[in-house]
């Protein structure tokens, strides 16, 4: 899915910045879940720092014995009645669920939100078989709807207001325009109600399968997960390997920092542990549960010296949420189920480097992402290193590929920094000059070529005391 045909990312950046009412949307989603997350860490948590230890060790605790945590979780998960499957591609996960739904004469299954579903490819290639796979989460059925992928990997609608959120509804399911949220909520009720009716399959993720209880563990706001996992006959439940941890309590743990970092929330609204299927005497639940475990490149990130601290992600988004250059162009525009700052580490280790890399020139390491990372990946420098690996300075392995080249203009312009930053005389020069240099950008930068492309979305800053700020400040001088 993710290596399907490309726009030059130059031609998508360029559109997603001229769209003014997909960036005024994201703008104010990002800074109200920004908001959310920072009031929440420095008023109902006494020692978040410490629990950002405790779980970056739980992961990297998990990650060094993958292999036996994996055996361990099948042992114990098949003891409790689950039925677990083993998927070394994409391609492989998607076969054992259509066998799956082949074997149990199934023609549509419900989905609750998987972002593992949407890296595999399922809804695709289900559709090619003629199985129709529903979204039941609201993000999901908005954009599953309106024939688009997720923008974000939490909030898969973000970019859409509720007065677009109508017009798709009426347009799509023949529903009255409504714009206040609760009739737009009622609309996706009614709408999801009558497809689980008869249900005999759901799908659901797993955000964390613990190895020593052989159960997971599945956290979601709106009952549409419950609804999938208990409702139907069958569960299908897809987990990559990297999900696995050992204990309940590291679990805990993850779940502790995962809403609070994801959307601002102190606690999830529905927390799901699914450990097997309906038993004798229980009044409802599936009457089979299975785990598909797939690894789709995971092992190659986890034989890498550096990329193998990307698979602590416990998908929360925050990165996203505090990208400054995610909440300007928005997850489509990196083309890859999966955007922003850990998006621009995975993608190219997950689906290849040659197809992959260019988004990797989206960051301007400011490292923010790192900052909030709840279970501490030091995602700029892993950029950094993907960079370096791209241009062919570093080793391709991860990659498999020998398609890399270093580009000539990066080469002279780095070349050109390295003379100047190492040259006492030349670097002196350039910093006494730094504020001539910002007012003339500041007065012409609409004139000047390359520039203007730049300055066309973004404010110059001040810098204050400039030669700008001394003369703006004469009487009778305007430069506005
Ligand atoms: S990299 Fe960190 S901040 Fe980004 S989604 Fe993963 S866990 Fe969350």
């Amino acid at each position: 899915m993710s290596n399907s045909a490309k726009m030059p990312h130059e031609q998508i950046v360029k559109i997603k910045l001229n769209d003014k009412q997909m960036r005024e949307n994201l703008r104010t989603a990002m800074h109200t879940l920004q908001k959310n997350r920072l009031n929440l860490v420095e008023n109902k948590f006494n020692d978040w720092q410490g629990l950002r230890q405790r779980a970056k060790q739980a992961k990297n605790n998990a990650i060094q014995s993958l292999g036996e945590r994996l055996v361990e979780f099948e042992k114990n998960a098949t003891k409790n009645g689950i039925k677990v499957h083993w998927a070394d591609t994409d391609v492989d996960a998607c076969n054992i669920i259509y066998e799956l739904i082949k074997k149990n004469n199934v023609t549509k299954i419900l989905k609750g939100k998987s972002m593992a579903s949407e890296e595999i490819g399922l809804n695709h290639f289900l559709q090619e078989k003629g199985v129709e796979a529903i979204e039941s989460d609201l993000g999901e059925l908005i954009i599953q709807l309106n024939h688009e992928p997720p923008v974000h990997i939490v909030v898969p609608a973000i970019h859409k207001n509720r007065y677009e959120v109508a017009q798709i509804f009426k347009d799509k399911l023949n529903a009255p325009y409504e714009e206040e949220i609760e009739k737009l909520n009622s609309i996706a009720r009614t709408h999801l109600r009558d497809q689980f009716e008869g249900l005999k399959m759901g799908l659901s993720g797993v955000n964390f399968a613990m190895s020593k209880e052989g159960a997971f563990w599945l956290i979601e706001n709106e009952g549409n997960g419950r609804m999938c996992t208990t409702a139907p006959d069958i569960h299908v439940a897809l987990c990559g390997i990297e999900k696995v941890l050992e204990t309940f309590e590291d679990a805990a743990t993850m779940v502790h920092l995962l809403t609070p970092s994801a959307t601002g929330q102190f606690i999830p609204t529905y927390n799901n542990i699914i450990s097997g299927p309906r038993k004798n005497g229980d009044k409802d639940g599936p009457k089979e549960v299975h785990v598909v475990l797939f690894n789709h490149n995971r092992t190659n990130m986890l034989a890498h010296e550096d990329y193998h601290e990307a698979l602590r992600c416990i998908r929360c988004g925050s990165c996203m949420n505090f990208c400054p250059v995610y909440d300007k162009i928005g997850g489509h525009a990196y083309q890859t189920i999966y955007p922003g700052p850990i998006g621009e580490v995975i993608s190219p280790n997950l689906f290849g480097m040659d197809q992959n890399s260019d988004i990797l020139s989206f960051c301007s390491l400011c490292g923010r992402c790192s900052e909030v990372c709840p279970v501490k990946i030091p995602l700029a420098s892993l950029i950094r290193k993907l960079r370096a690996n791209k241009v062919g300075q570093g080793e391709n392995k991860a990659f498999g590929s020998d398609k890399l080249e270093h580009s000539k203009t990066e080469q002279i312009a780095f070349k050109l920094f390295v003379k100047a930053a190492t040259s006492g005389g030349i670097w002196r020069f350039n910093i006494s000059s730094a504020h001539t240099f910002n007012f003339v950008l500041k007065t012409f930068s609409h004139q000047l070529p390359v520039i203007k492309n730049w300055t066309k979305y973004k404010e110059l800053p001040d810098i204050k005391g400039t030669l700008y700020d001394k003369l703006k400040n004469m009487e009778g001088v305007s430069y506005e």
